[in-house]
């Protein structure tokens, strides 16, 4: 592909095809995770297509519900979108990657004044939601008989106005259901962007789509970890290793002071607030936490 590329630039290469949201939620973040990964853009959100002049790869921007039907219609190789969308309107086609942003649940809600005994509540009752298709599937686990009543939009509404006795829907922080006076019953699924795509692509689109997953990685190893510095005392340096193991092992240089050692690792994100408290009551001092920029995982 490099030589390829030197000679000929990406104009002349087979390029990926990419569907992100044309404006909404996932919009910003995916436009975004692609520039971290090195894909510049040359236009706005306002034309249908842009090509980047960085990467072999086209993007596409669409509503966000269209992306997997595009995917399977060729018209698109992958795309972006909620794992909500994906279960709703995903057959025939994978989840390629987990990104972690956009994170919300499908939940089932219903008047905050009724008593829920258990889905069986909602045996004969009239349920509203724009995703028929995951409410189904939860119905028929549980063994229940409900009538599903598909709308577009403004979903928590249905119950107030006696459209419906219930809903399905997105819930993220549970505020729209509070101000609907509706209370969250069953959690259905759990949702968070994920990259999807055909399982038929051709193997160079493949190569593109391994180095573009690559960057993304990369990225995000980089964001969910930290560069650590400190001094540790000699005696205490095997427990503080243990505690900060790194990527393969950490760096440790004796200070001008004997008896101290600078140690150097790498830190992931999750683990941060605990183990900082730990390396204190060892005796680590002067602890410095850094961003890292691209981590080649
Ligand atoms: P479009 O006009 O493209 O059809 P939309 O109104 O259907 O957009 P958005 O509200 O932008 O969709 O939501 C897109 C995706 O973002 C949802 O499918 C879901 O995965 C995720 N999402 C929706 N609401 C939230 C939320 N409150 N918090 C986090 N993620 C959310
Ligand atoms: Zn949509």
């Amino acid at each position: 592909m490099q030589i390829l590329q030197a000679f000929f630039g990406f104009e002349t290469m087979e390029k990926l095809k990419i569907a992100i949201q044309k404006s909404g939620r996932l919009s910003e973040k995916s436009v975004s995770i692609l520039r971290e990964a090195g894909i510049s853009m040359t236009n706005g959100e306002r034309k249908l297509i842009s090509v980047s002049g960085s990467f072999p790869i086209e993007v596409l921007y669409l509503r966000d519900d269209d992306i997997p039907q595009y995917v399977k219609d060729k018209v698109a190789d992958i795309g972006i979108v909620g794992e909500n969308v994906f279960a709703e309107k995903g057959s025939d086609i994978s989840i390629v990657e987990r990104l972690g942003f956009s994170r919300c649940r499908m939940s089932l809600a219903i008047p905050k004044t009724e008593h829920y005994s258990g889905p069986e509540y909602f045996h004969g009752k009239k349920i509203a939601t724009s995703y028929p298709v995951i409410l189904q599937r939860f119905l028929d686990e549980k063994g229940v008989d409900a009538e599903i009543h598909e709308i577009s939009g403004s979903v928590e509404i249905a119950p107030g106005i006696g459209l419906a006795e219930g809903i399905f829907d997105i819930v993220s922080s549970g505020s729209t259901l509070i101000s609907n006076g509706l209370s969250e019953v069953e959690v259905v699924m759990h949702s968070e962007a994920v990259i999807i795509g055909r399982n038929d692509l051709s193997q160079s689109k493949r190569e593109i789509l391994n180095d573009l997953l690559f960057r993304i990685r990369s990225v995000q190893a980089a964001t969910n970890n930290k560069y650590i510095l400190l001094n540790a005392p000699n005696d205490k340096l095997d427990e503080i290793i243990g505690l900060i193991p790194g990527m393969k092992s950490p760096t440790v240089m004796p200070l001008a002071e004997s008896g101290w050692s600078s140690v150097h690792s790498v830190l992931s994100e999750r683990q941060f607030w605990q183990i900082i408290g730990e390396l204190q009551k060892l005796g680590a001092q002067g602890i410095l936490v850094i961003p890292i920029e691209k981590m080649i995982v």
